[in-house]
């Protein structure tokens, strides 16, 4: 596929391409242009000359184009998820979700392009006080390949109903449905120029777009290694950031939870999207009273889970990429290795092409050995005697994303909520994100926040304007 720059397709200035794999296969699928710092330039052009006509766009029209292109979205649901589950390895159902997912952000983003608004005060002696929220101008956007689609919407989305301009940049390993995305938005009626989707490498077009001094705002989504390193690279253009840097949820299981709705609770986040999910249930916390029980339940429904391409009927496809697969590996063997768990079922690479880890658990894991997160397909269960000593293992490790206590007493789950320290924290739920939940994290995990009204401030910055009486 081409990239989408000023409204068309085109290859990149260096004539470069990058192959895009099938997680699954290992086949090539299809190639992208490898984009570097001329075409991010001749994106930042593009979108700066749209930009000011977009931002004079009524609510009203800006509102009708996002429904239009959530029901374009939807309209195209299927053979979106087939591109989404070939290059990211996803199960088709969840791709499908993911996509459905991505239409309903733009019809969300359209419901407020209305309450974008400031404040008003009389001042006595000063005046008539007004801050409007004036856009940024042009942002960027750079997207990971685990939820492309959805990563894309919230930051796409935000940014255009506040009237900013937009320069997103999809991983290499899964360009192509955000490219497609791109087109259903321009065919929904957003002008030429106002969003535009470079590909290549996070090195050469994701750099690009955090050092170009005319882009106000990037919104990342990635590691904490990289968030660090784009953080720097931002430094001498002062442009604003919002970094979501993943985590490493805790999932607390009380003596007194439904043992049966925490299992599969537990089942179903930890192994969604192959355990690469920034919030997915990463260290399960399960009271010494109850954790024999967990791991018998837990071991039979994970021994269930049908593994293979995403497009066959599958609870579970590969990794994203032979890289993720391998530090997967290298976490559990250390793990395993070193005594910090037993392994109970799974710890192993499939023979043969594609990505693919079987679904693993691991019980008695020592709190150290899993502080830093492992993103894919591995359940460590920790025992704890307390509730204090539940939120200290939840609170000791660098992250600070999302966390979940299981529990049928209110006080333990406000207290839970309470001291974990994290963006999110669910109460008999994990991993429920509609985009009326400002999603972001603390620490390691970053800052910012991504949709609920927050999004507004995100996206836009006062202007105050005093008007002498
Ligand atoms: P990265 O943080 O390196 O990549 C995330 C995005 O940033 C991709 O689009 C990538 O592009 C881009 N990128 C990479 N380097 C730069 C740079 N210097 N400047 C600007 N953009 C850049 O993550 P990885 O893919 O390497 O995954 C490693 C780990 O990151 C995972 O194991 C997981 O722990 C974490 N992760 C967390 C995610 C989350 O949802 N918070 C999502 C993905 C990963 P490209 O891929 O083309 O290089």
């Amino acid at each position: 596929m081409q990239m989408f720059l000023d409204g068309a397709g085109c290859d990149s200035l260096s004539g470069s391409t990058l192959p895009v794999y099938n997680p699954a296969t290992g086949t090539v699928i299809d190639t992208v242009p490898a984009g570097t710092t001329d075409d991010v330039a001749a994106a930042v052009a593009a979108a700066e000359n749209a930009q000011a006509t977009w931002a004079r766009v009524s609510p009203a029209d800006k509102s009708r184009i996002l429904i239009a292109a959530g029901a374009l979205i939807r309209g195209e649901a299927d053979a979106l998820a087939t591109l989404l589950t070939t290059e990211q390895g996803k199960p088709f159902r969840e791709a499908k979700d993911e996509i459905l997912g991505t239409a309903h952000i733009f019809e969300y983003y359209a419901s407020m392009t209305g309450s974008i608004r400031g404040d008003a005060a009389v001042l006595p002696k000063y005046g008539y006080m007004n801050v409007v929220r004036k856009p940024l101008g042009v942002c960027g956007a750079i997207v990971p390949w685990n939820m492309p689609a959805i990563i894309f919407g919230w930051k796409a989305g935000a940014a255009l109903a506040c009237g900013n301009a937009v320069v997103a940049k999809p991983s290499e390993t899964a360009p192509l449905t955000v490219l497609r995305l791109a087109e259903l938005l321009a065919a929904a009626g957003v002008p030429g120029g106002v969003l535009n989707v470079v590909t290549g490498s996070g090195a050469s077009a994701g750099d690009a777009i955090v050092r170009h001094a005319d882009i106000r705002h990037v919104s990342f989504t990635g590691s904490v290694a990289t968030g660090r390193a784009v953080s720097l690279a931002a430094a001498p253009t002062l442009k604003k950031l919002t970094l979501e840097l993943g985590g490493n949820d805790a999932f607390i299981v009380a003596a007194d939870a439904d043992i049966d709705a925490a299992v599969a609770g537990a089942v179903r986040n930890r192994f969604y999207n192959c355990g690469q999910v920034c919030t997915s249930a990463k260290r399960i916390l399960v009271d010494a009273n109850c954790v024999d029980a967990f791991v018998r339940k837990a071991r039979n429904a994970i021994e269930k889970l049908v593994v293979g391409s995403g497009l066959d009927k599958v609870n579970m496809g590969p990794l994203n990429n032979p890289g993720q697969r391998d530090a997967v590996a290298a976490a559990v063997d250390r793990i395993v290795n070193e005594e910090c768990g037993r392994l109970i079922f799974g710890g192993k690479k499939q023979e043969g092409p594609g990505n693919f880890y079987a679904p693993t658990l691991l019980s008695d894991v020592s709190p150290d050995a899993v502080s830093e997160e492992i993103f894919g397909p591995v359940m460590p269960v920790i025992p704890f005697a307390t509730l204090d000593e539940a939120v200290e293992i939840a609170n000791g490790t660098p992250y600070g994303l999302g966390a979940s206590i299981w529990t049928k007493n209110m006080k333990t789950a406000y207290t839970a909520a309470e001291q974990i320290r994290s963006g999110v924290v669910w109460v008999n739920r994990h991993l429920i994100l509609p985009p009326e939940i400002p999603f972001g994290g603390t620490a390691n995990s970053g800052y910012g926040r991504e949709n609920g009204r927050e999004f507004i401030y995100e996206y836009t910055e006062p202007k105050s304007i005093l008007i002498g009486l």
